[in-house]
């Protein structure tokens, strides 16, 4: 131990901070060519690069931050381009470089306590309650995405049901239960019942109508069926924009039923909670969607905040602190200091330290502002109209359904959608995902990138039909 304590900052900051410079050069560089840099594999090496076996000594910061830029920063995932159309990912922005090193240098921990990065998450779930539309009694939080929102909701549903005791008395002597979804919804209502302790057994798929929306007819078949053979009918999960197909379910109908049922409501908004910015007629795809019990959404997705980003909303504030709340004393209140204030995320979700991670999404909406998102989500869904019109006018690709927001599907007409969509991947021209509709393997895209112009998408059809016809 030297006089000073061993402390692990930089020996000499003058040659940190040029280092950090030249890093911070090299982001922007980046982020300013994103429309040239699709995805690109990695090299075959790349795994020896980044071995940790050899480190009990450090490389330093210089060769650590130069490693940064040249064997991490080039093989991400790619979403970055604007051709980048596959599952549904986030486009990111470059004023979140700035939100990020700034979360880094305070280092706050957002579980609790009184300082300025709550108020900043405050703030930032205030300005999405308001977007919600849902009461004003409703409360929020930030999560790590969806998934893990799915399972906060579903977790209050549970208490509301049951009441608190079931925090201490767990779900083994209470009856079974049925959570209901449509064909088709998100693969994280399954997980969050696993790990919730009912199992996918709880799972109740409902038939979809004619535009794949859940059929409220056989909805209502499925609970009286469940409630006579002494099943507690937990939750409904409405979906706004589902991955498949990208249709939204008539939330407003299933609102209804679930009023009168006394049903709770949930709403797997993961990217559809966004059309709420966009313009008319996507905006009223989200009519009813403020009724809901529970909504999660993401800002990774259609926000494009980088990841990972999603919230959760519960209508009840008091259902929703009385579900997580936890304080052995250690932990107590106190009337000042940094021990005070009156919001502890720690109360309200999983996690007991917790990153600023409202910091990024405070930054998007301050310097963006909602008009240029709604003009790019807007636009979103306008490409994907005309990718669905292109789709059309070719003699070698056939729509898989009528597009009604950010997702299009189809056909080819010769050569296997995996090994398609791959040589596109790999030559770098555009990226669509792969799935089955109506039982038969298509391309998918889902639109939510800023960058995405409508040449994007005429040339990434051009390359598509391309390869389809090479293969005739
Ligand atoms: C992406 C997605 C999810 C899962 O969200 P994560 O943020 O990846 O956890 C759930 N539902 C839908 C409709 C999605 O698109």
């Amino acid at each position: 131990m030297t006089s000073e304590g061993t402390h692990l900052d930089p020996e000499n900051w003058d040659d940190f901070s040029h280092d950090m410079h030249q890093l911070m050069d090299q982001c922007l560089a980046r982020m300013k060519q994103a429309r040239d840099l699709p995805w690109q594999p990695m090299p075959s090496d790349l795994a020896d690069r980044l071995s940790l076996h050899d480190s009990t000594t450090g490389a330093g910061s210089a060769q650590s931050l130069d490693q940064l830029a040249k064997d991490i920063m080039p093989y991400a995932t790619g979403n970055t381009h604007p051709k980048f159309f596959g599952w549904v990912h986030g486009a990111g922005l470059p004023v979140s470089v700035g939100a990020e090193l700034v979360a880094a240098t305070m280092n706050s921990n957002c579980g609790g306590r009184d300082h300025g990065a709550i108020e900043v998450e405050r703030a930032t779930l205030d300005w999405l309650l308001g977007v919600s539309g849902m009461p004003k009694t409703a409360s929020a939080i930030l999560t790590t995405g969806t998934s893990q929102a799915t399972i906060l909701a579903l977790t209050a549903a549970r208490n509301r049901q049951f009441g608190h005791d079931v925090r201490k008395t767990g779900i083994q002597s209470l009856p079974k239960i049925a959570v209901y979804v449509r064909r088709g919804t998100h693969s994280c209502i399954g997980k969050a019942l696993e790990v919730m302790g009912y199992g996918t057994d709880a799972i109740h798929v409902v038939d979809t109508d004619e535009n794949m929306r859940m059929d409220i007819a056989s909805l209502a078949v499925a609970v009286a069926e469940d409630q006579a053979a002494g099943r507690v009918p937990l939750a409904v999960i409405g979906t706004a924009g589902s991955v498949n197909t990208g249709s939204f379910d008539k939330l407003n109908a299933v609102a209804d039923f679930c009023a009168e049922q006394d049903i709770w409501f949930h709403v797997d908004a993961a990217f559809g909670f966004w059309a709420k910015l966009a313009e008319h007629p996507w905006k009223q795809l989200t009519d009813g969607m403020e009724r809901a019990n529970s909504i999660s959404c993401d800002f990774h997705k259609w926000m494009s905040v980088p990841y990972d980003c999603g919230a959760c909303m519960i209508y009840d504030r008091t259902l929703h602190f009385d579900t997580f709340t936890s304080r052995p004393n250690y932990l107590e209140q106190q009337e000042e200091g940094l021990g005070g204030g009156d919001l502890w995320f720690c109360d309200y979700g999983l996690e007991l330290s917790r990153g600023f991670r409202a910091l990024k999404v405070w930054t998007a909406i301050k310097a963006i502002g909602t008009k240029a998102f709604s003009a790019s989500i807007t636009d979103n869904c306008k490409q994907t109209s005309l990718m669905a019109d292109l789709v059309q006018a070719s003699d070698v690709l056939e729509l898989s359904f009528p597009v009604s927001s950010n997702v299009c599907c189809f056909y080819v007409t010769h050569g296997d959608v995996n090994e398609i969509a791959a040589e596109l991947q790999i030559s770098g021209e555009a990226v669509f995902s792969t799935t089955f509709i109506k039982g038969r393997p298509c391309l998918r895209a889902a639109l939510v990138n800023h960058r995405t112009t409508s040449d994007n998408i005429r040339q990434s059809i051009i390359a598509v039909e391309k390869a389809v016809k090479r293969r005739k």
